[in-house]
């Protein structure tokens, strides 16, 4: 993944906000980055500049030569989770395992087995609806996880869930990215998590966003 120059500044004249950039960056097939920063300094802009739902005010986003196209060459899971409502809950799930071209008889018995990795293990034929907020976020993870896009964002994924939940969802993220050498940007606001998950942290400083350092994770770790 590359990221030239990548700028954004919001409204125009006197109101403008120059929010970030420009941003140079490359991160390579199973790196899994972690961004961290002040609050407002431009991570969230970052995300969804990288996976083409605003667009730059300058610069690029190129994924193996490619713009980025959410949900085919780029994963996102945000804070707000957005689920299909006419399907249900295993229906969304299983709509990302046909993307990833997994065969129609095996949809159904993968979407539970994700769904029960996410710790959801009898809501498959709920409606969106029925679920609360935090429930449908741990859905959008297990469609994360079913479909291995080369590129997966994650803004504060986890912030609302139980520490169990967590430290599993941490691991299936990790495990996912490490065997499919999948690129993952990870934004948090814990020290913890971005130490444990990263094998790359960075920062970004404010007033625009700017890349202030660019580390190798403290943690050095085997491989699985
Ligand atoms: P972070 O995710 O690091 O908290 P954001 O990307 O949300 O930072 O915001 C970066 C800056 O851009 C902040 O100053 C914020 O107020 C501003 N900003 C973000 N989104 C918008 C928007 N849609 N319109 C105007 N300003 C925005
Ligand atoms: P989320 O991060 O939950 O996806 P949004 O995409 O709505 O939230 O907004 C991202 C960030 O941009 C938030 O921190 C929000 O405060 C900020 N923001 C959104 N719209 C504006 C705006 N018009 N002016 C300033 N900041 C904004």
């Amino acid at each position: 993944m590359d990221l030239k120059g990548l700028t954004k500044t919001y409204g125009t004249g006197t109101t403008a906000v120059a929010a970030l950039g420009p941003i140079d960056l490359t991160v390579a097939p199973g790196e899994f980055l972690v961004l961290v920063g002040a609050s407002g300094c431009g991570k969230s802009t970052l995300l969804r500049l990288v996976g083409g739902l605003d667009s730059p005010t300058a610069g690029t986003v190129s994924i193996a030569g490619d713009a980025a196209v959410p949900g085919r060459n780029v994963g996102v899971v945000f804070q707000q989770p957005r689920l299909l409502p006419w399907r249900t809950v295993g229906g969304n799930v299983e709509l990302a395992l046909r993307y990833a071209g997994v065969p129609r008889a095996e949809r159904r018995d993968r979407a539970a087995d994700l769904l029960d990795r996410v710790g959801l293990p009898d809501v498959a034929r709920r409606r969106v609806w029925e679920i609360s907020g935090g429930q449908q976020q741990r859905v959008a993870i297990a469609r994360a996880l079913a479909a291995p896009t080369p590129v997966l964002l994650m803004d504060e994924p986890f912030a609302a869930l139980d520490a169990l939940t967590r430290e599993r969802l941490q691991d299936d993220v990790r495990q996912v990215g490490a065997e499919s050498g999948r690129t993952t940007v990870f934004v948090t606001h814990s020290p913890d998590e971005a130490a444990v998950l990263g094998t790359r942290i960075v920062v970004l400083s404010r007033h625009p966003g700017r890349i202030a350092a660019d580390l190798a994770s403290p943690l050095s770790r085997d491989a699985d």
